[in-house]
């Protein structure tokens, strides 16, 4: 730091700003250009991440019967997850992937160029 750098310091200002990935690393750098400093603060709290997200999670690591729903047109697919639903959806997406015929859902979402979802939104159990 050169002794001109430092003087800056005092007059620099401070502005809150809420952390929401890589854009705002962006936006900061160019606060950073105008002499603006930034605190990053985060709506993360340990809290948030730990409580509501144990409940949708914890339910697909059980087995039984499921509907996988298309996304994009509603079309629904009942299936039975004999280990786990998330081991069951692992199947779906290899399936999907790899353009194998095991998973009239996967089949589906090939045949017709519509996209296959994350778990959340597409397996009802
Ligand atoms: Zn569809």
């Amino acid at each position: 730091m050169t002794p001109n750098q430092k003087t800056d310091t005092t007059t620099q200002k401070w502005a809150p700003f809420t952390y929401i990935g890589r854009e705002t690393a962006f936006i900061t750098n160019l606060f950073k250009k105008a002499n603006l400093r930034i605190t990053l603060r985060t709506n993360n709290t340990l809290q948030k991440l730990l409580m509501p997200k144990l409940q949708p999670l914890d339910k697909y690591s059980r087995s039984g019967a499921y509907k996988q729903t298309c996304p994009d047109c509603y079309k629904a697919y009942v299936g039975q997850a004999g280990r786990s639903f998330t081991q069951r959806f692992k199947e779906h997406k290899n399936a999907f992937r790899s353009n194998r015929n095991t998973s009239n859902y996967a089949t589906h979402a090939l045949e017709h160029s519509h996209p296959f979802g994350p778990i959340h939104e597409t397996m009802q159990i």
